[in-house]
């Protein structure tokens, strides 16, 4: 079988690290998110986690060359030998261009693009709560912890990403328009985008993404 990457679009507060995640426990397939690997560098502090640090709590894009060095280290791993799915990556047609550079052939590449209105968004951001641990979400109003911030998954301790306060939530918005939403047009041309409708239950959209990601197979 020919290695398959499917990638995950959409906005911030989209719902692509819950959606990613069960979708990668239901294929087999490693979740490899970008902002979850330079939180997990600043965690353990090292010089890549500190220059992304003020780029991150800003709301800003961290530049494209650590991203990238980050990411296909990462890709590099064996467990991704046979695929794996992208969340948060890419955000720049630069970063668009330099995955496909690096697939080269014989790589099936889906794009999965979550669809959610704007007012939506910053609801959903601003009641996010991280797990410190395992990086589960919760959100205080549609799916609270058991015990109060505690992760319902592995007990750890939750809280609100400095990046997902009102003030920082506004320019992830901004930035996303600016500089990943050009994607859609990239992907469609090349016929490989799928649109999912991202404002409906999780359960509902979790039943969308994995019929598109089935399509995938057959393609
Ligand atoms: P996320 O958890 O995907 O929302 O990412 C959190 C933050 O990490 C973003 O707001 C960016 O500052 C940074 N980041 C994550 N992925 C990327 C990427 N592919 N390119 C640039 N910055 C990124």
């Amino acid at each position: 079988m020919s290695r398959r990457v499917l990638i995950l679009l959409g906005p911030p507060g989209a719902g692509k690290g819950t959606q990613a995640s069960r979708l990668c426990a239901e294929l087999g397939l490693p979740h490899v998110s970008t902002g979850d690997l330079f939180r997990e560098h600043r965690a353990k502090g090292t010089e890549l986690g500190r220059r992304a640090q003020e780029y991150m709590d800003s709301g800003r894009l961290v530049p494209d060359d650590l991203v990238l060095d980050m990411l296909f280290d990462r890709v590099a791993k064996p467990d991704c030998a046979r695929g794996f799915l992208l969340d948060g990556f890419p955000r720049t047609l630069p970063q668009a261009e330099a995955l496909e550079k690096r697939l080269g052939g014989g790589t099936a590449v889906r794009v999965l693009d979550l669809r959610v209105a704007d007012k939506a968004l910053v609801d959903r951001l601003t009641g996010r709560r991280t797990c410190r641990q395992c990086s589960h979400i919760h959100h205080v109003r549609t799916s609270p912890p058991k015990a109060a911030g505690r992760c319902d998954r592995c007990g750890g301790e939750l809280y609100t990403r400095t990046d997902d306060e009102a003030a920082t939530v506004e320019k992830r918005l901004a930035v996303y328009r600016d500089q990943t939403q050009p994607l859609q047009g990239y992907y469609q041309k090349k016929g490989l985008l799928q649109e999912v409708d991202g404002d409906r239950n999780p359960d509902e959209v979790f039943r969308s993404l994995r019929q598109a990601a089935a399509g995938m197979e057959a393609a």
